[in-house]
């Protein structure tokens, strides 16, 4: 049940959330209604990669929401052309469809490839995708995920996803037949414990797809818009996928995903996609605000700096405590922890008096960091001298 003492008992009660209201938030702090600050390195799950009401942003909105709202999805609006442009000047694909979610994002690429598979390779329709792989919560997409015990939550699933073990090039090779269409991976597995792929398995993915004649589909919803210290984590490794989710960071806050495609892969008909809020300038307004703060000149070394400071100090902590070592990509990065202490951690950080660090446990052996892409490195150091108090705290 939802906690009496907040008075949340109307809010559908999905998750175990603490007894605290977060009221606002500047940059890389948040702060509750007892005025409790927090040192916040979840961002909303990598979310707000400029931080909590960064002013650009909270600008962008204000612009625009004064203009246009949603002229509907029938009508060309400036800010998503100027958005869908700037995607496609960046990348290797040529058309963007946006969408309102990460797993909007991705059933859009499912059906893209589905339709393709129809119009090129006679109605193949399956897809492969990755044990403990995270693609959304929609029927589709949850069926796509290899999180363990998905596969008979609200069954029956949606047919036609074919899992691998991840970073297996003979076991994706091993399952590919005449019904295969595409295999779709996250660059680096995020809710699975930062889990990046190997330089020689992604490679190795687009070879076979070329070979085969199957698509390959990124999803970088958590990877992408600079998470990794490139603005889309396909660029690591020489490769050209086919198709392209963004979700997170691509709205530093606001709801706003997209579907990015190559034109020889843009088969949609009229009719095929669409949906009420899809594209509207709002959104988008925002997103080209977030776009061209990534891209702004030096934005993307400090990314890549911070990541830097970031990883060594993790592994100077786990050094100390005699843990696992860490591991991720750019700011994306896991703590793998030695005992199955990760959510006590968790807790002490956020009740840790006066202020609070807010972290993430994707799995009870580790800790997932996400701050915001323009974190400081005064902050990055405070977030590692309270987390080497919390650990020893933790463990007496
Ligand atoms: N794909 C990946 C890789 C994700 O990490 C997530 C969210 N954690 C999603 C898809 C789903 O995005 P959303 O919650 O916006 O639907």
């Amino acid at each position: 049940m939802a906690s009496n003492q907040i008075g949340a008992d109307a809010l559908m009660d999905i998750t175990a959330r603490p007894d605290l209201i977060l009221e606002k938030g500047a940059g890389s702090w948040l702060q509750d209604h007892r005025g409790k600050r927090y040192l916040d390195f979840i961002q909303g799950w990598a979310v707000n990669c400029l931080g909590h009401c960064p002013p650009d942003i909270v600008r962008a909105i204000q612009d625009q929401s004064a203009r246009l709202l949603n002229p509907s999805p029938a009508f060309y609006n400036q800010p998503a052309i100027d958005l869908a442009t700037r995607l496609v000047q960046a990348s290797c694909f040529d058309t963007v469809f946006f969408a309102n979610s990460g797993a909007e994002a991705n059933e859009g690429a499912i059906k893209l490839a589905r339709k393709w598979g129809q119009i090129n390779r006679d109605g193949a329709y399956k897809i492969i995708t990755f044990d403990n792989s995270f693609h959304g919560r929609t029927l589709a997409t949850m069926s796509a995920s290899g999180k363990p015990g998905w596969d008979t939550k609200f069954a029956p699933q949606v047919d036609g996803f074919i899992k691998a073990p991840f970073n297996d090039l003979d076991a994706v090779a091993g399952l590919v037949d005449d019904q295969t269409v595409a295999i779709m991976l996250e660059p680096v597995q995020g809710e699975a414990g930062v889990i990046p792929a190997t330089g020689a398995f992604m490679q190795g993915l687009a070879r076979l797809a070329r070979e085969k004649g199957i698509l390959l589909i990124v999803d970088e919803v958590q990877s992408g818009m600079g998470r990794t210290g490139m603005l889309f984590a396909y660029q690591h490794f020489d490769v050209k996928p086919d198709i392209m989710t963004l979700g997170k960071g691509i709205g530093a806050g606001v709801p706003l995903a997209a579907l990015c495609a190559r034109a020889e892969v843009s088969v949609f008909e009229h009719g095929d996609q669409g949906g009420t809020y899809n594209g509207n300038p709002l959104m988008t307004a925002v997103g080209v605000a977030v776009f061209d703060a990534l891209t702004a000149p030096g934005f993307m070394e400090a990314v890549r700096a911070r990541s830097h400071q970031l990883s060594e100090g993790l592994v100077a902590l786990s050094d100390k405590w005699g843990l696992r070592g860490e591991r991720g990509s750019g700011l994306l990065r896991a703590l793998m922890l030695d005992t199955e202490d990760a959510n006590a951690i968790v807790e002490a950080a956020r009740q840790r008096d006066p202020e609070g660090l807010l972290l993430n446990a994707p799995r009870g052996d580790l800790l997932r960091f996400m701050p915001a892409l323009n974190v400081t490195a005064d902050e990055v150091d405070l977030a590692l001298a309270w987390l080497d108090e919390l650990i020893g705290q933790v463990r007496g």
